[in-house]
C-alpha cells in the first residue's frame, strides 16, 4: 500500500519545457464577463485559461492543459502505486444499458441522451458503472481474478440545471473514474482493503495538489456503515455544508452526520387547550407560523413516505417544523429504505397532505419515527388532519396517550445535522459548519450494479457469486478550479507549483535587444536541465502590463531580465507569494535558488 505521496518533485530524468509567449495562446484580458463570479472562473478567463464554448462548456487553452495534465499525472501516479491500471471506456453508451440498472430513471434530466441515425438511444456518459460492468461480463471468469482496480480519465457530461462557476460546475469535464471488482468484502482482496487503499490515495493526490482539504464522511448507500467519503476543499465559497466536530475531528455531510445524544420525553407539561385554527391558502410554513402568531421551531411537521418495498408500507416521520427529515436516517432508524409517498396515494389512505398531524398514527396503519427535538416543547402547533385547518397547543401525552401507550412511536435522529447540535463524538461539544468544494467522492457500491446487469463468477466453491464493486471518482478539471478558489489573491492566481503550468515566469524587457536575448536563452535553458518548465514573455509590451499579467497567471517564481539586471550581473527575482516588489539576485545563483525553493514546497506539498 502507497502509504505516503509519491513526491511532485522537479522532475531530474526529463528536461523542463520552455514556451515562448510569443508561440502560444494565452489571451490575458482585463475584464472577465459579468457572469463570472467566483474568482476561479473570473481568474480562469482574465488569465487566458479557459474560453467558454456553450453553457458549461469550456475550451481548455494551452495554461489550462498543462496543468490539468499536471492534476492527471499525480492521478496516475497515486493510482498506479495503489494497484489501480488505467483503461479508456467511450463516452457514448447505448441507453439499453441504463434500463438494466434504472438509471436512466435515477440519472433523470441530468443525463445527456440522443439518439443516432438508425433511432438507436444513446447516452453520453455521466460515469461508467454500466459500461464498465458489463464489460467484465466478458472479461472476469475466475475468482483468481481479483481484486481488480481499474480507472480512466476521461470526458463526462451532465446535463446540469445550473451550470456555473465555469469548472466548477461544467456540462461538460474531465473525471478519473476507478472501479474495483472483489469477491469479498473482507481480506486482503476484498472491498474494504481497497477502498483504504483508495482513501489513502485521495490523500496523496489532493496533498501533491497543494490543496486544503478534508475527507468527510457522505451517505452511505446500500452498504451502510462508513461506505463513502467525500473529499472537500476547505473553501468559504464552496456550495456543499460539512459539519465538523471541532474536538474529535469527525467531519460529515450535513446529509450524513450524525447527531449526538439529544435527551427527551413525552412528558412536558401543557400550556393550554388544543384549539383548531382555519388556514386556508397558505403555502408555506413560516406562512403558517406567522398567521398563528408561533415560530416554525414551535411546530410539528409531519412527513409521509413509503417503503420501497413491493407492498409499500406507510412510515410517518416527524420532525420540527424548522428541521428537514433525511430519509437515509429514517431508514436506518426502521431498517427499510423509504422514499416521500406519492401525494395521491397519500390522501386516498386517508392522509390529508399538508395538513397531516402525529394523531394519524392512531387512525392509519403505519410505522411512526419522531426526532427527539420535535418533543422538546409541551405546546405545538401542528395540522389538524383536516384540509385547511391547523391546531395549536398540541400536547404529546395529552393528545398521543394512546399511541405512547402502546409503543407506537419510535425516537431516533431522523433529521438532517446542523451546526449548533451536539457532536456525537464528543460529550458537551457542538458541530460546526464549514463550506467545502467536492473534489473526490469514494463509494462501496455492493452488488448494486452487479446484479442488475448480471456480473458473477464462480467462486473457489463452485458456487455462483455476484461480484462486490467499490467506484471513486476526482473531478480532474473541477480540482483545478477549486485550488484557485483556495489560493488566489486580488491580482491574480497563486498556483502551487506541483500543478502550476510552468514553474517560472520570465519576464523579458527590450526582447529584441541580442544581449538581452543571449542572456534569456541561457538562462531559460539552464533552469530547463533542472527539470524546472519556464515561460517567457518575449511579448514587446511595456514592464507594467507584463508584470501585472504575470501576476494574474501566478507562477510560483518571476524572474525579470532587463539591459538594467544584466549591467549589475543578476536578475530580479520575485516569489508570487510576495507583495514586495523583486530585488536583484546574482546570475550565477539564481537557478540553484529557484530549484531549491521548487524542490522544498514541492516536498511539503504545495
Ligand atoms: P455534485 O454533488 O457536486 O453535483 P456529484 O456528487 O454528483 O457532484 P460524483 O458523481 O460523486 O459527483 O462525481 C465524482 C466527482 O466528479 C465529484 O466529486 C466532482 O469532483 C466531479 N464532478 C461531478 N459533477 C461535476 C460537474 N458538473 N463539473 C465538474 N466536476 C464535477
Ligand atoms: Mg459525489
Amino acid at each position: 500500500m502507497s502509504s505516503t505521496p509519491t513526491k511532485s518533485s522537479l522532475s531530474q530524468a526529463s528536461r523542463g519545457t520552455i514556451q515562448r509567449w510569443s508561440q502560444t495562446l494565452i489571451p490575458t484580458v482585463r475584464q472577465a464577463p459579468s457572469d463570472a463570479e467566483m474568482p476561479s472562473h473570473i481568474f480562469m478567463i482574465r488569465a487566458g485559461f479557459i474560453r467558454q464554448v456553450g453553457a458549461g462548456i469550456y475550451n481548455y487553452l494551452p495554461l489550462a492543459w498543462r496543468s490539468l495534465r499536471k492534476v492527471s499525472e499525480i492521478v496516475r501516479e497515486e493510482m498506479d502505486a495503489a494497484g489501480a491500471s488505467e483503461l479508456l471506456m467511450p463516452a457514448f453508451q447505448p441507453m439499453e444499458l441504463y434500463a438494466e440498472t434504472k438509471r436512466d430513471v435515477d440519472y433523470g434530466d441530468l443525463l445527456f441522451t440522443l439518439e443516432d441515425r438508425h433511432g438507436r438511444k444513446v447516452a453520453l456518459g455521466p460515469t461508467h458503472e454500466e459500461v464498465i460492468t458489463s464489460l467484465m461480463c466478458g472479461a472476469l471468469t475466475s475468482y483468481k481474478q481479483f481484486p481488480l482496480n481499474l480507472y480512466q480519465i476521461q470526458t463526462k457530461f451532465r446535463d446540469e440545471f445550473r451550470p456555473r462557476a465555469g469548472l466548477l460546475r461544467g456540462r461538460e469535464f474531465i473525471m478519473k473514474d476507478a472501479y474495483s471488482f472483489h469477491l469479498d468484502l473482507e481480506g486482503e482482496a476484498g472491498l474494504n482493503a481497497t477502498y483504504d487503499k483508495m482513501h489513502q490515495a485521495y490523500t496523496n493526490i489532493f496533498t501533491r495538489c497543494g490543496l486544503d482539504f478534508s475527507a468527510v464522511e457522505a451517505e452511505a448507500g446500500p452498504i451502510g456503515g462508513s461506505a463513502s467519503h467525500e473529499f472537500m476543499v476547505n473553501c468559504a465559497a464552496g456550495e456543499d455544508t460539512i459539519l465538523v466536530c471541532p474536538e474529535s475531528g469527525y467531519a460529515a455531510n450535513v446529509e450524513k452526520a450524525e447527531i449526538g445524544k439529544r435527551a427527551w420525553s413525552f412528558d412536558v407539561a401543557p400550556e393550554g387547550e388544543l384549539v383548531k385554527h382555519h388556514t386556508p391558502n397558505m403555502p408555506g410554513i413560516h406562512m403558517v407560523a406567522e398567521h398563528l402568531g408561533t415560530t416554525p421551531s414551535l411546530m410539528l411537521k409531519s412527513i409521509v413516505l413509503q417503503t420501497l418495498e413491493e407492498s409499500p408500507r406507510w412510515v410517518v416521520a416527524v420532525v420540527r417544523g424548522d428541521h428537514e427529515v433525511n430519509e437515509s436516517k429514517v431508514r436506518d432508524a426502521i431498517g427499510f429504505a423509504v422514499q416521500l409517498a406519492p401525494e395521491k396515494e397519500a390522501r386516498a389512505a386517508g392522509f390529508v397532505i399538508g395538513y397531516v398531524s402525529p394523531k394519524t398514527v392512531d387512525t392509519i396503519e403505519m410505522t411512526m419515527v419522531v426526532d427527539p427535538d420535535a418533543l422538546g416543547s409541551g405546546s405545538w402547533a401542528t395540522g389538524a388532519d383536516e384540509m385547511d385547518h391547523h391546531v395549536t397547543g398540541f400536547n404529546w401525552s395529552r393528545e398521543m396517550s394512546n399511541a405512547i401507550g402502546n409503543d407506537k412511536i419510535k425516537i431516533a435522529d431522523i433529521r438532517n445535522a446542523e451546526a449548533g447540535d451536539p457532536s456525537p463524538r464528543a460529550d458537551g461539544v457542538f458541530l460546526e459548519a464549514r463550506k467545502g468544494i467536492e473534489v473526490g467522492h469514494i463509494f462501496k457500491l455492493g452488488t448494486k450494479y452487479s446484479e442488475a446487469i448480471g456480473l458473477s463468477v464462480l467462486n473457489k466453491d463452485q458456487k455462483k457469486q455476484a461480484i462486490i464493486m467499490g467506484c471513486y471518482g476526482i473531478g480532474v478539471s473541477r480540482t483545478l478550479a477549486a485550488c484557485i478558489e483556495m489560493s488566489h489573491d486580488d491580482n491574480g492566481i497563486i498556483w502551487p507549483a506541483a500543478i502550476a503550468p510552468f514553474h517560472v515566469h520570465i519576464v523579458v524587457i527590450k526582447p529584441k535587444e541580442p544581449e538581452v536575448q543571449a542572456a534569456v536563452g541561457a538562462l531559460s535553458d539552464e533552469l530547463a536541465e533542472h527539470g524546472i518548465d519556464v515561460l517567457i514573455d518575449d511579448r514587446a509590451e511595456r514592464p507594467g502590463p507584463k508584470f501585472k499579467d504575470a501576476d494574474l497567471i501566478g507562477l510560483p517564481i518571476r524572474l525579470t531580465i532587463s539591459p538594467k539586471t544584466l549591467e549589475e550581473n543578476g536578475v530580479e527575482f520575485k516569489l508570487r507569494t510576495d507583495d514586495a516588489k523583486g530585488s536583484m539576485h546574482p546570475r550565477d545563483t539564481v537557478v540553484q535558488r529557484c530549484v531549491e525553493i521548487l524542490s522544498a514546497v514541492m516536498d511539503s506539498g504545495g
